[in-house]
């Protein structure tokens, strides 16, 4: 009789811990959630706030860059440019031999090397010998095909994806680190010197002729194949966006208007803010325990660093608060960023009946063996609640930046109308491992655009991947801007 009671004792609180579970999974799922209604809220935070940030230095958080990119590549860019791209956890040094509009890329070659995690948080010297090392080994080994147009020195365009303040196109100083930098030497100094600087204790002679973040070298590089491209999105570690702006509308810019009459802004949307976000206690924690507390608000919700981390966060509060693991919580859960975006896409993405795939992950990544299927199935709905957030955000932003620009398809984009009369096309070039690698996450994220900007405007706007795009088009933006021409 004592043992039936405990049984139907340990039955009941078993019962109330899955219903507990549930209901953690459900306040996330309210809290998260984001209606159509509250997306085209944000649509229009989004251009506000870049109107604020077109006004006045400070006058947003978002910071509406510029880029002193006045002409994007047109095919007619010739000779041997260098590029080198450092952002996120890989750095990648190119050359490229340009042949003009018949040539175009007549030959290209790149390395890439892991950017080793001390570096990250060290000092601004050590990083820069580093990079400067790389790209000395990689220039010696250049070999035939390749060859500058006589009487030019080599030049350089920098791929630096960080938030930078530049006052021209080869000079610009570090505004923050953001992602997993954190170098406190290296804030307020003129990254293009700092390079040069390093460049020359490795004996590389080379000019860096364009300084350029990697949405800006993603639009240029994708740009280069195909005019209709006005925006570029990278989707990785980090998020953030850029766009083709009309000079007239960039109020706080003081300089002689370019002859194209535009310019490109780098966003650094990352850091937009809005009380129509959709934050979490999830969020508020992993905010706090982040390398930049109260920074990159909108890059925490979508980005590739951040996702697998909230899903973990939620883990862990069900483990704790309702066994979700058993008696003990897995230590692992305790861990920041044991969960990657990775394992998050493999795990969104398993389609066999118990979900192996999730089971192996939850093995491997945190190290919680022989999970039930009902437990497999909460961790699933978790990866799609976070993707699915982070997707729409992105999404809304973008038709943010449509809008702005006259392309979402409303009457205050007549101004788009070519001569035809009929609408243009816009190109939005999308880069980065979270975009390329989850395809859960791209289908919400095209589906926002649709759904947003209804069907007749959405047949006018292509989301693509362009990949890899940032180091060629800054080598391409090296070009443009070269002082030979
Ligand atoms: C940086 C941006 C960069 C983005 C994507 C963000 O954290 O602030 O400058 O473009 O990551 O790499
Ligand atoms: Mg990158």
């Amino acid at each position: 009789c004592a043992v039936a009671a405990y049984i139907v004792s340990r039955r009941i609180r078993s019962r109330k811990n899955w219903n507990h579970t549930l209901s953690i999974l459900q306040e996330f799922q309210i809290e998260s959630s984001l209606s159509i209604s509250r997306l085209r809220q944000i649509v229009d935070a989004m251009t506000v706030e870049m109107h604020a940030g077109l006004a006045s230095e400070g006058g947003s958080k978002l910071r509406m860059l510029l880029s002193y990119v006045d002409n994007l590549p047109t095919g007619d860019e010739q000779g041997l440019y260098y590029g080198l791209d450092l952002g996120g956890t890989n750095f990648r040094v190119l050359r490229v031999q340009l042949g003009g509009k018949e040539g175009r890329v007549i030959k290209q070659e790149y390395e890439e090397v892991p950017i080793p995690p001390q570096l990250m948080v060290g000092t601004n010297e050590e990083l820069f010998d580093y990079i400067a090392t790389k790209l000395a080994h990689f220039v010696e080994k250049e070999g035939d095909g390749f060859h500058p147009r006589p009487g030019q020195d080599r030049e350089l365009g920098f791929t630096f994806s960080f938030p930078v303040k530049q006052l021209s196109i080869d000079s610009g100083c570090l505004l923050k680190w953001t992602k997993g930098f954190a170098i406190s030497d290296g804030i307020g100094k003129d990254v293009v010197q700092s390079l040069q600087e390093a460049m020359k204790k490795q004996g590389v002679n080379m000019r860096v002729a364009a300084l350029v973040n990697d949405t800006v070298g993603t639009l240029a590089g994708a740009r280069y194949w195909n005019e209709d491209v006005m925006m570029a999105v990278i989707l990785g570690t980090g998020t953030n966006a850029c766009y083709v702006e009309r000079a007239e509308a960039i109020t706080k810019y003081q300089g002689e208007t370019p002859k194209s009459g535009t310019m490109v802004i780098n966003m650094e949307w990352g850091n937009f803010w809005s009380s129509l976000l959709p934050k979490t206690s999830y969020d508020e924690d992993l905010d706090s325990e982040s390398l930049n507390p109260g920074e990159q608000g909108f890059e925490k919700l979508i980005s590739g660093m951040y996702l697998g981390d909230i899903v973990r966060r939620v883990l862990l509060r069900m483990s704790e608060e309702s066994f979700l693991f058993g008696t003990e919580v897995p230590p692992s859960l305790f861990k920041q960023f044991v969960l990657r975006t990775p394992d998050l896409s493999k795990m969104h993405q398993d389609e066999s009946s118990d979900l192996r795939e999730v089971g192996r992950i939850l093995k491997h990544a945190l190290g919680i063996a022989n999970t039930p299927l009902k437990v497999r199935k909460i961790v699933v709905e978790l990866c799609d609640l976070v993707t699915e957030r982070g997707a729409k955000l992105c999404g809304a932003g973008i038709v943010g930046v449509l809008k702005k620009i006259g392309r979402d398809g409303s009457t205050a984009g007549s101004r788009a109308k070519s001569e035809s009369g009929r609408a243009k096309k816009t190109v939005v070039a999308m880069d980065g491992g979270l975009y390329e690698h989850y395809p859960n996450f791209r289908r919400y994220l095209k589906e926002t655009v649709e759904d947003l900007l209804g069907e007749e405007a959405y047949a006018n706007v292509s989301v693509e991947l362009s990949k890899d795009g940032s180091g060629i088009g800054a080598a391409l933006l090296a070009a443009s801007h070269s002082k030979y021409n």
